[in-house]
C-alpha cells in the first residue's frame, strides 16, 4: 500500500485583522471592504517560504524516522534563490542524509499537488521508499489590492511511504493548459492579474470539476464516493458552486479558510489536505486538487493508521497559536513595502564567505552540536575539548541534534541600540534539556513575554539578508513553546500533599481533581455512604476518582476511613505520610444531611452529623495540624454553610455543626500563623445529591461544583496569605461573611451596674450595626468592649455620603486618637487619599512631638494640643 503517511502544517504566528488593511486603504480602495473578513496570516520579518517549509516539515516529521527518507521535494513560487536549491537547504536544516533527492517544484500554483503526485508516483514504482514533500508560499501583493486581503502566507508538509500508510493513494487525474489568470516575470516582486471573472468562470469553475470528473471517470467511481473535497478557491461563492457542478452536497466541501489565514498559494490544497487528514476517520475518501495552469486531482482512502499518529501542532494548533495585529505599518515594514531609516549600525558589512557555510553547515544550518562520548554532556558549538570540567575528553564529540531539544530561557534582554526590524532587539542564554547553551535570538515574543525559565523551542529562520548580493543567511532562533508563560503564571501544588476528605463525589471530587490537574498529589478520602451517612460504604466512588486524576496526568491515592473517629482522622493522616511522606493540605468537605425539625430531632441524627461534620474535622485537622507545624507550611479549608452562617428551618444539627467549624478556624488561625499555616471557611453552593431536592431545580442545573472551586484551591495554595475568613461561593459568585462587631454603648459607670431599664432605654444604641469592627481574637474583642466610646460630642464621625467623606471629621478624629507619648521624638507624616468632594491627596506632617508632661513635672514651652484646620494644610 502506498499512500501519505504522515502530515504537518504550518502557519505564522502573526495574523494581520483584514479590517486594518482597509482602515487603511480604504480611503483608496473602498472596494476592498468587500473580502475584509477575518484574518490573513502573515510571515514575521524573519521568515519566507522556505523557513515555513522546514517547519511544516518538522510537525510532519514528529514521531518518525528521519533517517529513511530518500527524497525531498520543496514546491514554492516564492523561493529565497531562483539558483540555489532550496529543498537542499532544507535537508540540510532537518539534517536528513546526503544520500537522498532534493528537488524544488515551482512555476505553478498546482507545483505543490504536483510534487506530491510526483513523490507517490515515484514510491509507487518501488523506485523510492520515503519521499517528504513540502510546500509553502509567501506572495507579496501591492498594498490595498483584493489579492492583499485574499492572500496568506503558510506552508504544509505530506510524508509518502508505503509502510503505515495513514491515506492510500489510489489514483490521480492531471489536466494542463496554458491559462493564466495571473504571471510573475522572472524579474518581478508581483503577479500582473488578469480579470477575476474571467479567472473565476473560465479557470476554477471549469478546469477544476474536469480535473476531478476524469479522475472519477479513471477510477470508476462516483462522487458519491468522495466524503471530502479538498480544493483552493478564495471566490467564496464559487468554492461552493464547484462542488455543486461535481454534483456533490457542498457540507463535503473543505472550507477555503479565508477568515482564518488565506490562500496560501502552492501550499494551500497541501494545507487544507492536512486539515482534511485532522478531521478524517478510517474509511473517508478525500479528492485533493490543486488549480494552476491546469489542476492535478488525487484521490485518496483514510486507512486505521491515522488514529495512531503521533500527536502534533497541525493546522489547528498553527491556527491557534496566533497574535492579530492590527499594525497595518508594521504589516508594510516586515514585507518591505516601507524602507524607514535603520540606522547606520544597519550598513555593517553581510558578506557570507561560502567556504566557511560549507565547512559549519551542520552547525549553522542544522544547530547540530556536540555531546562527549565520555561523559555524555552535550555542549553547543562542537568543540575539540570536553566542556564538562570533571571530564575534559579531547575529540570525543558525536554530532547531537539541538533543534528539537527543549529549553529554558536563562538569561534575556531587549536591546534597543541593536539593529532590528521589530525592535527591542531580543536575544539571551538558552540552556538545553539535557546540558548545553547557547545565546540565541528570541523571535515570534514580545518583551514583555520573555523571563527566566520560559520554556523555549527552536526555530529555523532568516538571520541577515545580504541585499547587495541577494543571499539570505539562516540560523537558528528561540521562541517561546505556545502557552508557555501562561502555564508559568498559573497556581500550581507541585510536591504539595492534599488530603481531601469526602473527595468522592460533588465538591470534594470536584477540589481533587483541581489540585490533581494542577500538581498536588491527592488522597481522595471517601467511605462512600449514603446521603445521611448510613450503609456500609463503598470503595467505588473514591477508586473512580483516583483514575480520573491519573487520567489528567496527576498522582492520588484513594482511602476509604470514616473521618468520624480519632482513631479514623489518625489513620487518614497517616496513610498520607506513608503514601507521599507529608502533608500540606486538608480540605475538611466530608459531609452528610439527617434534616428534622428541633423536637423531631432524635440524640443519634444529632450526634451522626456532629460526628462527621465537626468531629472529623477535629479527627483529621489535628494529626495533618502536627506535621503542618513541623513542615513550617499548611493550608486548612473548613466548610461551613448558609445554614450555619444564617440559619435554615430542619438542620439545627447541621447549622451547629457548621458554625462549629467556624470557632474551629478562629482559633486554629491563631495557633497556625507562627507555621505559616492558613486557615479558611468556605461556605460553598453547589449542586451536589446533598442540595438535589433542596435547591430550585433551575439553580440546581446551573451551580456545578466547578464555580466553586477557584475560591477553594485559592485558599489552598501558596500564593494564599489570607487566614481566618469565611467565603461564600457559588454560580461564579463569591464574597466575604464576617463576624463584625457594633461600636454599641457604655451605660452606667465602674461603680453602678446599668438597670435593666438602662438596657432597655440604650436599645437602639446597643443593637446598632454601626462603625462596625472585625476583631481578630478574644483579647482584641475585650480591648474593645472595655475601650470608651468617644465622649467628645463635638467628635463627628466620619461618616461617608454620596458628596464623599467628611474631612474635616476625618481631620478632628485624627487629633483625638493620636497618641503624642508613642510618638515622641519623631516627625511623623499621614498621607491619606480621600475620595469626593474636597478630597484628593493630603499630607498631614507632624514635627516636634514631645511626650505629655508628668503632673509631678509640669513641662515648660509645652505645645498645644494637636488641632486641625482643614485650610492650614498642605494638599
Ligand atoms: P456530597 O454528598 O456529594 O459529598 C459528600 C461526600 O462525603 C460523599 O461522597 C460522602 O460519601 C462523603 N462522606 C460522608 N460521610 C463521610 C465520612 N464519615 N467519612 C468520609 N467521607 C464521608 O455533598 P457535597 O454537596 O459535595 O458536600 C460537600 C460538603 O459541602 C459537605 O460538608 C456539605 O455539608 C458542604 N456544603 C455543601 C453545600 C452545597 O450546596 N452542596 C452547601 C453548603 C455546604
Amino acid at each position: 500500500m502506498v499512500g501519505i503517511t504522515s502530515y504537518g502544517a504550518y502557519i505564522p504566528r502573526l495574523r494581520l485583522d483584514r479590517m486594518a488593511i482597509f482602515q487603511h486603504m480604504g480611503w483608496f480602495a473602498p472596494a476592498i471592504v468587500m473580502v475584509a473578513q477575518g484574518e490573513r496570516s502573515m510571515c514575521n520579518w524573519d521568515e519566507d517560504a522556505l523557513t515555513m517549509a522546514v517547519a511544516a516539515a518538522r510537525d510532519c516529521l514528529v514521531g518518525q524516522n528521519k533517517s529513511t527518507l530518500d527524497g525531498l521535494y520543496l514546491a514554492s513560487t516564492t523561493f529565497p534563490f531562483a539558483d540555489r536549491q532550496n529543498a537542499g537547504i532544507a535537508a540540510t536544516a532537518l539534517n536528513l542524509t546526503s544520500s537522498i533527492l532534493a528537488a524544488d517544484f515551482t512555476a505553478s500554483q498546482k507545483a505543490g499537488t504536483n510534487a506530491l503526485l510526483a513523490a507517490l508516483e515515484s514510491v509507487k514504482s518501488g523506485d523510492r521508499r520515503n519521499i517528504l514533500v513540502t510546500a509553502a508560499d509567501k506572495r507579496e501583493t501591492k498594498p490595498g489590492y483584493f489579492y492583499e486581503m485574499w492572500f496568506g502566507d503558510g506552508a504544509a508538509a505530506m510524508l509518502v511511504g508505503g509502510e503505515d500508510v495513514i491515506a492510500e493513494y489510489k489514483g490521480s487525474h492531471s489536466v494542463s493548459y496554458d491559462f493564466v489568470p495571473h504571471y510573475r516575470g522572472s524579474e518581478k516582486q508581483y503577479d500582473y492579474m488578469w480579470e477575476e471573472r474571467w479567472t473565476r468562470d473560465e479557470g476554477y469553475a471549469k478546469i477544476i470539476p474536469e480535473a476531478v470528473n476524469g479522475l472519477l471517470d479513471k477510477l470508476e467511481l462516483t462522487i458519491a464516493d468522495v466524503d471530502r473535497l479538498v480544493y483552493p478557491c478564495f471566490f467564496k461563492a464559487e468554492h461552493k458552486n464547484i462542488a455543486r457542478k461535481l454534483g456533490a452536497d457542498p457540507e463535503k466541501v473543505m472550507g477555503n479558510m479565508h477568515e482564518e489565514c488565506g490562500e496560501t498559494g502552492v501550499a494551500h490544497p497541501l494545507l487544507m489536505l492536512a486539515r482534511a487528514l485532522e478531521e478524517a476517520r478510517p474509511g473517508d475518501r478525500i479528492v485533493v486538487a490543486g488549480f494552476g495552469q491546469g489542476c492535478s486531482a488525487l484521490y485518496f482512502v483514510v486507512t486505521e493508521a491515522i488514529e495512531k499518529l503521533a500527536p502534533r501542532s497541525g493546522v489547528s494548533g498553527s491556527l491557534a497559536n496566533k497574535e492579530t495585529t492590527d499594525n497595518y505599518a508594521k504589516w508594510l515594514k516586515f514585507r518591505e513595502l516601507i524602507d524607514p531609516e535603520m540606522g547606520i549600525r544597519a550598513e555593517a558589512p553581510t558578506q557570507t564567505a561560502m567556504t566557511t557555510l560549507w565547512r559549519k553547515r551542520d552547525m549553522i544550518l542544522g544547530l547540530v552540536g556536540g555531546k562527549c562520548r565520555e561523559c555524555r554532556t552535550p555542549q553547543f558549538p562542537k568543540m575539540d575539548i570536553c566542556v564538562n570540567p570533571n571530564c575534559g575528553a579531547h575529540h570525543s564529540q558525536d554530532d547531537y541534534e539541538f533543534a528539537d531539544v527543549p529549553a529554558k530561557v536563562k538569561t534575556f534582554t531587549g536591546d534597543l541600540l541593536a539593529v532590528s526590524v521589530d525592535p527591542p532587539h531580543k536575544y539571551g542564554m538558552i540552556q538545553f534539556a539535557g546540558g548545553g547553551r547557547m545565546m540565541a535570538d528570541f523571535t515570534d515574543c514580545a518583551f514583555d513575554d520573555l523571563k527566566v525559565g520560559l520554556p523555549m523551542q527552536m526555530v529555523f529562520r532568516k538571520r541577515v539578508a545580504d541585499k547587495e548580493r541577494g543571499f539570505v543567511n539562516y540560523f537558528w532562533k528561540a521562541v517561546p513553546v505556545p502557552g508557555a508563560a501562561a502555564e508559568m503564571d498559573k497556581i500550581r501544588y507541585d510536591g504539595r500533599v492534599a488530603v481531601i476528605t469526602g473527595a468522592g463525589a460533588g465538591l470534594g471530587r470536584a477540589y481533587a481533581l483541581e489540585l490533581g490537574a494542577r500538581g498536588a498529589q491527592v488522597v481522595v478520602n471517601d467511605l462512600g455512604g449514603a446521603r445521611d451517612g448510613s450503609g456500609a460504604g463503598s470503595a467505588a466512588p473514591a477508586d473512580e476518582v483516583v483514575r480520573e486524576i491519573e487520567a489528567l496526568g496527576g498522582r492520588a491515592v484513594a482511602n476509604y476511613v470514616n473521618v468520624s473517629t480519632v482513631a479514623g482522622g489518625e489513620s487518614i493522616i497517616k496513610f498520607a505520610l506513608d503514601s507521599f511522606g507529608r502533608v500540606d493540605i486538608v480540605i475538611n468537605n466530608a459531609g452528610i444531611l439527617r434534616d428534622k425539625s428541633f423536637v423531631k430531632m432524635e440524640p443519634e441524627n444529632w450526634r451522626a452529623v456532629m460526628d462527621v461534620h465537626l468531629d472529623g474535622a477535629y479527627n483529621v485537622t489535628r494529626p495533618a495540624f502536627a506535621a503542618m507545624k513541623e513542615n513550617g507550611f499548611g493550608r486548612i479549608v473548613m466548610t461551613t454553610s448558609a445554614a450555619g452562617l444564617y440559619g435554615n428551618f430542619g438542620q439545627t444539627n447541621y447549622s451547629a455543626a457548621k458554625m462549629a467549624l467556624v470557632g474551629l478556624m478562629n482559633t486554629l488561625k491563631l495557633e497556625g500563623k507562627k507555621y505559616n499555616i492558613k486557615v479558611n471557611t468556605i461556605a460553598p453552593l453547589a449542586a451536589s445529591r446533598l442540595t438535589e431536592d433542596i435547591m430550585p431545580p433551575d439553580i440546581f442545573d446551573k451551580a456545578k461544583p466547578e464555580f466553586v472551586v477557584p475560591m477553594v484551591a485559592y485558599l489552598c495554595s501558596d500564593e494564599c496569605t489570607e487566614s481566618g475568613a469565611i467565603f461564600n461561593a457559588g454560580m461564579g459568585y463569591f464574597n466575604r461573611a464576617a463576624i463584625l462587631t457594633g461600636a454599641g454603648a457604655r451605660i452606667g459607670d465602674t461603680e453602678n451596674p446599668p438597670t435593666v431599664e438602662d438596657i432597655e432605654a440604650n436599645w437602639n444604641a446597643i443593637n446598632a450595626i454601626v462603625g462596625t469592627k472585625e476583631l481578630a481574637d478574644v483579647n482584641a474583642a475585650f480591648m474593645d468592649l472595655i475601650t470608651p466610646a468617644p465622649e467628645e460630642p463635638a467628635a463627628k464621625e466620619a461618616t461617608p455620603t454620596a458628596a464623599g467623606p467628611d474631612i474635616q471629621a476625618i481631620f478632628d478624629n485624627l487629633a483625638r486618637t493620636f497618641k503624642t507619648d508613642a510618638a515622641a521624638g519623631v516627625n511623623v507624616v499621614f498621607q491619606f487619599e480621600i475620595p469626593g468632594k474636597g478630597g484628593g491627596e493630603w499630607n498631614c506632617i507632624i514635627t516636634r512631638i514631645r511626650p505629655a508632661p508628668s503632673p509631678k513635672e509640669p513641662m515648660k514651652n509645652q505645645p498645644a494640643p494637636l488641632k486641625w484646620r482643614i485650610p492650614t494644610l498642605q494638599t
